[in-house]
Formats: C-alpha cells, structure tokens, sequence
C-alpha cells in the first residue's frame, strides 16, 4: 500500500466541536416553555453539553442505553440531544401528543434509562411514571421548582445537574455504526416502531441535508426548525446548522401562526421548516398582520403533500421559494427535495410550476424505484406510471429496533407504503399513500389530489378527502372541510369548484364542513379518525345518490 487517508469517525460529537470552534457567537435563539426567549451561541451550547456529559458519569450508565426526550423545540433539548448521542448513548426523542398507553408502550419498548422532560409535561410523566420500570431517574429540562418536587419528589433539575459541572469533557470515539438515536413511527397501524439511527447515516443524512439541490444551508442562514425535534429529528436541522454553523431559532411549544410570525420577523429568520398545517396557520396571520416576512427567502415543506395553493402564496405574495420534501422516520427522513435544474430555466411559466409541486427528487445517497404490488421489477420513470415507491440507501432502515425480521423486501429495498410516480430527471409524485387511496367502482381515486384542489379554494382553510363506503361503488370520496373565518360558502359550491378540475366521477359526493380537522402529534391530519367519524355518510344518507 503507497498511502492511505486518515481514518476518523462520522460521529455527532464531531458537529458540536466543530459549531463550537469555528461559529462560536453564532446565536442559538430559543423560546422557554413559559414564554421567554434566551440567546446563547454554539460554544454555550457545547460548554453545557460537556457540562451535562460529565454529569452522566455519576447515572451508572452503559454504552447504548436509551435516554429519552419529552420535550419542544428548545435550548436545554438541544443539549442534552448532543450530549447524550456524543457519549455514546442513544437519544431516544419521544411524541408528547401521544397517548399515554402509546408512550408506556415506546419506553418500555426502548427500555429508556432516563427521561428528560419540558416542565409543561409534568402531567404526562405523573401519569406514566409506575409504568415505565427501566426509567431510573426523571430530569426536568428546567431551573429548580418545588411545585414540580412537590408532584414528583425525586425529579432533577436540569439548570442543577450541570451547574457545578467541568467544560471539559472527552467525547469518547467509537465505531461511526453506532447507535446515535432513536424515533418511533407514529404507529397509524399497529404498535409503533422504532427506527435506530447511527452517527454515521445520521451524519452522511446531514451533509445531504445541507446540498444545495435540499435545503442549501449556510452560516447566513438563520434557520427555524417548526417541525418538532421529536418528528425525525426536526428532519436533521439540530445537526444541519451546527454542520454549516448558522443560526437557529427554536419556536418553543407556541407553534401558532401569530407565533411564528413573530419570530420570523423579530429574528430575521431566513428559512424555516414545516407540515403544511403549520404553513396554513402561518399564512393566515401574516396576511392578516400585514407582514410581507421579508427576511425569508424559503421554507421547506414535508411531512405530507403540500397544496399547490400554498406553494403559490408563498411565492407570490413573500418571495419565498417553497422546497417541497418527502420523507419519513424510516428515511432519516430527506429521500426527495424540490429543487429545479439548470435546463428547466427554459420552461414556460406553468411547466416550471408543476414541476416545483412534485416532490421533487433523490440526492446522492437515496435510490426509489416503483414496483407493481409485490414485485420487485421496476416500473418505467415516465412521470405517469403509477406504482408502489421503494427506496435504498445509507440512511434508510434495515432492521426496526427489537426486530429481529427484516425491513425490506428479499432484494433489499424498503417499501415506503406510497404510491408515486417518477420522471425522467427523478423527480418523484406522491399519488397518495397507499391506505389512503378510494377505490370507487375499481378506480382509484387519489385524495391528495382532490385535497389539492379543495383547498385552492379561496374559502377553504383545510381539507381532507376520504374514502366512505358506498353500497354501489364500495368507496366513493368525500371531502370534510374546514371554511375560512366567516365564509358562507356552501357544499354545492365547493363540489362545483371540482367540475372543470377533475373527471365527473371523481368529485366527492359529499362536503361535510367541520370547525377543525383533527391532527395528530406531528400535525398530519388523522384520516383514520375521520374515516371512522365519517365513514358511513353515504350509507346512512337517503339524498346521497349513486353517481
Ligand atoms: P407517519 O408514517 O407516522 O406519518 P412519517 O412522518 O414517517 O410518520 O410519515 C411518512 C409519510 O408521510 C410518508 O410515507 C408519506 O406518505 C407522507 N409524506 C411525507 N412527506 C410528504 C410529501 N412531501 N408529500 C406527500 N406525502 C408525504
């Protein structure tokens, strides 16, 4: 052998170190639980993560022990996240919206040693704390208070386990295979699952996070991750910021538009992250507030197919490009991200626009396919076949934690339960996921699209299109909506809205209006609940007729 390079490994310690030394003043803005916002920087950070890793040296801790996070959008979280993955432990990031039988199930399940938690979940842990037998100590992300002693005698405070604690601190090195962290899916069908993800695919994920053709992150950018750390880990901007060494602002458990707005103005906030219903609160407030959000120049949207008509606003009327992305826990989550091309400089206005609703396509590290059911030969990528997406790469799951079975197929894709199609170029559409397709009469019906249509709707705020069964047809799709604050507009209207949109057949046949969808701990509406709340419409209704 003539030469070699030096061998170092992928490891999360690594990202802290190198925030700390060279974007040391760089600030890290961060709303508390009760409201107020503090300012610290990089270095802080990483002086209380040392602080905090040398306080795990008296918990009597091994390699790989699961410690878990209850907890918003933070300072002390984001702390303890890289404390606890730099020390070789597992940071176990948990749904607080979850029930709370699903969250004895996910601890038992990860056998966590610790729970860190924002005083505002106090209740939940009080709730749960006689059921989660490998749970050894309960530390609240907070300074001293003796109300939360009072309810829970043995708690630590957070402030006070690191206050007296050394700044240095030795992050030991290990294989980059790792164990780092730990997120559950949120579990539509069944238990839920956990996904294990290691410092190495965590931190190839994070490099391709920050592409330009992704999010094209940067030390002049001021990032707002409004996607919870406990939803794929805030699809990786903890560690994409301290990898690019920009500012982050952590919005706290106030993830309302007004909220936000605020933020985004006060800060300067130049790109931000979220689910469309977060864009949708968002939107309404500064239209209302009058703000035209000058700083931001784009915001990422993912989690759920976002409408074209949220697309449009932004760009519109804030200049903000939206980058549409697709992903989920089992993908790290980036798998595609909508960013043009050079030659698509040359399409015409509307061509440009349809391209920017897809989903947009794979960095380096990320292969799809489609296949037909259960084969595994792939279908053209012609931009209209249609067929079940499967994916491959450093960062996608192979095996789910305490599964000794497989996650993939027998050639060793994961199959990501979406329908989409793929172009040419790569760019890949969601048609729907595959258990929220209607099936009318033997056709397929997509709800995603009627969704997309609905809410492009001056008066619709939201829109969820599902499938009810129908004596006919088996599933006819209905649409239940949410109008815009005092809007009169009625179902004929809406169903009307469809004709020119759409074939005849595959206008829902109802228009239920509802005050709010309900939406689930990530902020995806939950189609479950709506389809056992509404599910028999068309069976119970006598002035439904067959289409
Ligand atoms: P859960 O399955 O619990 O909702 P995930 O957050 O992992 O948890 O969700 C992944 C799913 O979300 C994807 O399989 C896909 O159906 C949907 N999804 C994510 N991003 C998009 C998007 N941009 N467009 C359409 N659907 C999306």
């Amino acid at each position: 052998m003539f030469g070699k390079m030096m061998h170092q490994s992928l490891l999360i310690s690594n990202l802290i170190e190198h925030a700390a030394k060279y974007h040391a003043d760089t600030s890290i803005i961060s709303r508390e639980v009760n409201g107020q916002i503090t300012t610290s920087n990089w270095l802080q950070v990483q002086q209380n993560c040392k602080r905090l890793a040398n306080a795990f040296t008296t918990f009597d801790l091994e390699a790989g022990d699961r410690l878990a996070t209850i907890a918003w959008n933070n300072h002390r979280h984001l702390e303890t996240w890289y404390a606890v993955s730099g020390s070789g432990y597992v940071c176990h990031t948990i749904n607080p919206r979850l029930f709370p039988e699903q969250l004895i199930f996910i601890i038992n399940d990860a056998q966590d040693k610790a729970i860190f938690f924002d005083s505002t979940f106090l209740p939940l842990i009080l709730a749960i704390q006689g059921k989660v037998p490998t749970v050894e100590r309960f530390i609240c992300l907070s300074s001293r208070d003796d109300k939360i002693v009072e309810a829970l005698p043995d708690v630590l405070f957070y402030d006070e386990l690191i206050q007296h604690q050394s700044t240095e601190f030795n992050w030991p090195q290990f294989s980059e295979e790792t164990p780092s962290s730990l997120c559950y899916t949120s579990g539509t069908t069944g238990n839920p699952k956990g996904v294990l993800y290691s410092h190495r695919s965590t931190l190839l994920h994070t490099m391709a996070t920050c592409f330009p053709d992704s999010l094209s992150l940067s030390a002049n950018d001021i990032v707002m991750p409004v996607v919870p750390m406990f939803h794929v880990n805030a699809w990786s901007v903890p560690y994409a910021t301290a990898m690019v060494g920009s500012t982050i602002v952590l919005p706290g458990p106030n993830l309302d538009g007004d909220s936000l707005v605020d933020l985004i103005d006060n800060y300067k906030v130049t790109i931000a992250l979220g689910v469309p219903t977060i864009w949708q609160g968002l939107l309404v407030a500064a239209k209302k507030r009058g703000t035209t959000l000058d700083s931001m120049t784009r915001n990422v949207v993912g989690g759920a197919a976002c409408p074209p008509s949220i697309i449009r606003d932004f760009k519109n009327n804030y200049n903000c490009d939206t980058i549409h992305a697709w992903g989920m826990s089992e993908t790290s989550p980036l798998g595609t991200a909508n960013q043009p091309k050079a030659k698509h400089a040359a399409l015409s206005e509307e061509e440009f626009e349809k391209l920017r609703l897809t989903q947009g396509r794979p960095p380096f590290g990320v292969e799809l396919r489609i296949v037909d059911g259960s084969s595994t030969t792939a279908l053209p990528n012609d931009g209209h076949t249609q067929g079940n997406l499967q994916i491959r790469g450093p960062w996608i799951v192979d095996h789910y934690f305490n599964q000794e079975k497989s996650a993939l197929t027998a050639d060793g894709w994961f199959d990501t339960g979406d329908i989409a199609t793929i172009d040419a170029d790569g760019y890949m559409t969601i048609c729907d996921r595959a258990k929220d397709l209607i099936k009318s009469g033997g056709e397929w019906i997509s709800s995603v699209e009627l969704e997309n249509i609905a809410v492009g709707h001056p008066e619709v705020r939201m829109a969820a299109a599902i499938a009810a069964r129908h004596p006919k047809w088996d599933e006819r799709p209905i649409l239940i909506a949410v109008k815009q604050e005092n809007s009169a507009v009625t179902e004929d209207e809406i169903r009307s809205y469809f004709k020119d949109k759409i074939a005849s057949w595959q206008i829902p046949d109802a228009v239920i209006f509802v005050d709010a969808l309900p939406v689930n701990g990530t902020g995806k509406i939950v189609k479950a609940e709506l389809r056992t709340q509404f599910g028999d419409v068309l069976i119970n209704s006598k002035t439904v007729e067959s289409v």
